[in-house]
């Protein structure tokens, strides 16, 4: 099959061009590199099954050929990113995924959308379920991302149901792992470069705020199933593990055997306090769960980063 993966430059856009291409599918890469980075499918641009085009999508996407596939996973993602980049969020949320829907409609093909855990925002029911509605702030600084992902899953099962069109969408819950940008501003990234470094470790309110953090080979793993499954609706892929933030800082103080301290910044606005999927329905429809916990996979990140601290002397970014 050939697939078009939007923000393919990214995190998680490269870590599924990379699995799509070992699965034997070919790929076309879209990305504008507004936060991604063209090393991250450096490994790729040779390859015959990969195309990369540099396209911002919020504009009209023309692609030539069969297209089996849409996943569609541009959009900036790190909270420090989307605060900086407010209208562009909410554009590629809206124009972008109206855009790819658009595509996947006139191909035939099967669409996917990169949604997200922040669609239940602080949430009032813990852990999160898909049959909840959320607890959003449209109008408050993180509404541009939260609202953004609302909207497009508004649009794609609008699509679904009035266009016919196969569609899937996905909630992550916080991912993390290798090419992650280490001013990417999140906090997996934020502590571990602060901790190679030997900068404080800089936890925003108490740090009793919680998390639940996926390894990325997981999530690929979820999203790979559910676009091959026939499950229409918004399913949960995330690792029901949940850490505050100063137990992850604790964490990664740990396993890098760093002396940095713990300095504490405002709590941003609308933070939310307590984030953890509950994954029975991937469970049972997938047959999927996170198979990494949270101190393997940051095993499995530190060198990454410690590559990029040596060479580049990459350093965090705090908001
Ligand atoms: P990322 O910032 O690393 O990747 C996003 C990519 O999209 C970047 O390469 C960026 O340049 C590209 N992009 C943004 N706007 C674009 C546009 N208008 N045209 C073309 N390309 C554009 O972030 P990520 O962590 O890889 O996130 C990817 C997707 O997954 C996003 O849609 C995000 O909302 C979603 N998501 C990620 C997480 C996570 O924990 N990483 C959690 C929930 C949802
Ligand atoms: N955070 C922190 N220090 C940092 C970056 C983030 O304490 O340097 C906190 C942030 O306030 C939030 C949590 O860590 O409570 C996760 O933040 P992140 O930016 O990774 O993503 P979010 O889950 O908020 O979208």
């Amino acid at each position: 099959m050939r697939v078009l993966i939007t923000g393919a430059a990214g995190f998680l856009g490269s870590h599924l061009c990379d699995r799509y291409l070992a699965e034997g599918h070919e790929v076309i890469g879209m990305d504008n590199f507004i936060t991604g980075h063209p090393d991250n499918i450096a490994h790729l641009v040779e390859r015959p099954d990969f195309r990369f085009v540099e396209q911002d999508v919020t504009k009209f996407i023309q692609v030539d050929g069969p297209v089996g596939g849409v996943l569609h996973f541009a959009s900036p993602a790190s909270p420090i990113d989307y605060l900086e980049k407010p209208i562009q969020t909410l554009k590629v949320g809206s124009l972008c995924t109206h855009n790819a829907l658009g595509l996947a409609k006139a191909k035939g093909a099967r669409f996917l959308l990169a949604s997200t855990s922040e669609v239940y925002g602080d949430p009032k029911v813990h852990p999160q379920p898909e049959s909840y509605w959320g607890h959003v702030n449209p109008v408050g600084p993180r509404g541009v991302y939260d609202e953004a992902k609302r909207f497009a899953e508004a649009m794609t099962m609008a699509y679904h149901r009035y266009h016919g069109v196969e569609t899937r969408i996905v909630r992550i819950f916080n991912t993390y792992g290798p090419r992650m940008r280490p001013a990417d501003g999140r906090v997996v990234s934020n502590f571990i470069v602060q901790a190679l470094r030997g900068d404080p470790i800089s936890i925003y309110g108490e740090g009793s705020q919680t998390r639940s953090f996926t390894y990325v080979d997981d999530l690929v793993e979820g999203i790979y199933r559910l676009f091959q499954s026939d499950r229409a609706e918004p399913t949960n892929v995330g690792n029901p593990g949940e850490f505050t933030i100063r137990e992850l800082a604790a964490a990664v103080l740990d396993l890098t055997g760093s002396t940095s301290q713990l300095t504490h910044l405002p709590l941003p606005e609308d933070d939310p306090k307590v984030r953890q999927p509950d994954i029975a329905v991937a469970r049972v429809v997938l047959g999927w769960q996170p198979r990494v916990p949270l101190l393997e996979g940051l095993q499995k990140t530190i060198p990454y980063f410690q590559q990029l601290v040596e060479r580049e002397g990459a350093v965090a970014r705090t908001l």
